[in-house]
């Protein structure tokens, strides 16, 4: 019997899966495979580690609930550490797997990958992530709106997200190895010590995402007030935090646009939740701009034609990194991204500008450094964001922020910069 090799990437979830999807079609059984691929394992250039401790504990987590998904359906997850190329293949030739299916990513590594697998195998790729499917703009994708009001004015004029199904009750399978998922420390990580000053605490998975929704959205109804609070930095509630379950594609993008629609005809339909379909065009704005402008996202000048250089000081960038610039807002800020793995937007787009403008720093050792600590980190949205705070992305404007003014607008009282600077983490 021939078989497809289904490849998980930044997609771990069963439902509104078109690659699984076709993958049953397309053959009786179905091999699952996550390969933790060592490139992402490493130092980068900068001396970071490329996966640092919050991530890897998030996508173990995802793994494990991917797995006993699988499980529970009739299926399994093999999971391996390495290289995809060299992997996929020998699984391919042990199961018989005639084609791979998987999601199609839009950046340099990722398509590296993808070009040494197609030269042993035969691919078949789905557009698993962005909202809107590539497919469905009126433009082609070399002249995407550079800007992004007009790519939203077109995209909500003329596209339409697709409808989304749910997980397939079976998945048929050959008997396959039962390789379990790997803890932290088996990865080589130290146990992290959790701060209780973080914002929420977040579990990967896609259980645990669509608890999250049913918190923000049906519990609590907070995306009733989205708008007015989304500027915030303490707590869970301010803003959805579906960022880490998108980023891993615990949940799809597709599904919490239906959801939202879904809360506007039983809840009610005001600017808020109109808001949050916004900040999620946002999202597929850069994944567009990834596949437009290819590698470029992740040179010093950006998009942009004339060549840029930056400057480099490894003290001044530690400084930033570890919250000692003097700055308060900037040092909470990082302060809270180093300890707990997440930083709000208002957050992140004070201490990118503050590297950038202020510090007069390479913008790709920030971006580096948010790559190697976020929980969510999502290689388009962050390079996408950082070449656009650097002012070499699509903004039309010079946004240099003015981090003083900014704390007085969304830190009136001081208690971020104090919960961050003055109180210290209280051990359970
Ligand atoms: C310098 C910088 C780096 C960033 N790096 C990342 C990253 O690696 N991964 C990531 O997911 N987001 C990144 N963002 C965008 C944004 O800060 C986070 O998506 C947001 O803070 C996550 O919290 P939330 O889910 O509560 O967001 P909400 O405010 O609840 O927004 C809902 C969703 O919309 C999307 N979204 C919102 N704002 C943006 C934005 N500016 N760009 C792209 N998508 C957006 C996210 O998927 C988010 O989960 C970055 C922003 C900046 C300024």
């Amino acid at each position: 019997m021939n078989r497809g090799l289904l490849w998980f990437r930044t997609d771990l979830r069963l439902s509104d899966h078109l690659a699984l999807q076709a993958a049953m079609d397309n053959h009786a059984e179905i091999v699952p495979v996550y390969v933790l691929d060592e490139q992402w394992l490493g130092e980068d250039e900068w001396g970071f580690q490329r996966t640092g401790p919050y991530r890897m504990k998030f996508l173990l987590e995802c793994l494990h609930d991917l797995k006993e998904h699988l499980k529970e359906i009739g299926s399994n997850l093999i999971i391996k550490k390495g290289n995809p190329a060299d992997i996929l293949p020998q699984i391919a030739e042990q199961y018989n797997c005639t084609t791979v299916y998987c999601s199609k990513e839009y950046t340099y590594e990722e398509i590296k990958v993808e070009k040494a697998i197609e030269e042993d195998l035969s691919v078949e790729y789905f557009h698993n992530s962005p909202m809107i499917h590539p497919e469905d703009v009126t433009f082609p994708i070399e002249k995407m709106p550079e800007v992004f009001t007009r790519f939203r004015g077109k995209v909500e004029k003329y596209s339409e997200v697709r409808d989304i199904f749910s997980s397939p009750e079976k998945v048929n399978s050959p008997s396959l190895e039962d390789t379990p998922v790997p803890s932290l420390t088996q990865m080589g990580y130290e146990p992290i010590e959790e701060d209780n000053r973080a914002v929420m605490p977040f579990k990967g998975g896609a259980l645990e995402a669509w608890k999250r929704v049913e918190h923000y959205f049906w519990n609590t109804e907070k995306l009733s007030v989205y708008k007015e609070t989304r500027n915030g930095m303490i707590g869970a509630d301010y803003s959805s935090k579906f960022s880490p379950w998108l980023a891993h594609g615990c949940i799809s993008a597709r599904a919490i646009y239906h959801e939202v629609e879904k809360y506007e005809e039983e809840v009610e339909k005001n600017k808020s939740t109109y808001w949050l379909k916004f900040e999620l065009l946002w999202r597929d704005f850069f994944k567009f701009t990834a596949m437009r402008y290819g590698s470029k996202i992740f040179f010093p000048e950006g998009i942009k034609e004339e060549p840029r250089t930056w400057k480099y000081n490894p003290k001044t960038v530690r400084k930033w990194i570890e919250g000692e610039t003097g700055d308060e807002l900037v040092d909470a800020n990082m302060k809270e991204l180093k300890l707990t793995g997440f930083m709000s937007n208002r957050g992140r787009q004070n201490v990118a500008s503050y590297l950038v403008h202020r510090l007069n720093q390479d913008w790709r050792a920030g971006a580096a450094w948010f790559e190697s600590m976020l929980i969510d980190y999502d290689v388009t949205s962050n390079y996408g964001n950082w070449i656009y705070a650097a002012g070499v992305g699509n903004d039309p404007r010079d946004r240099v922020f003015n981090t003083k003014r900014q704390a007085d607008m969304y830190d009136k009282d001081g208690a971020f910069r104090n919960l961050w600077l003055k109180h210290a983490n209280v051990k359970s």
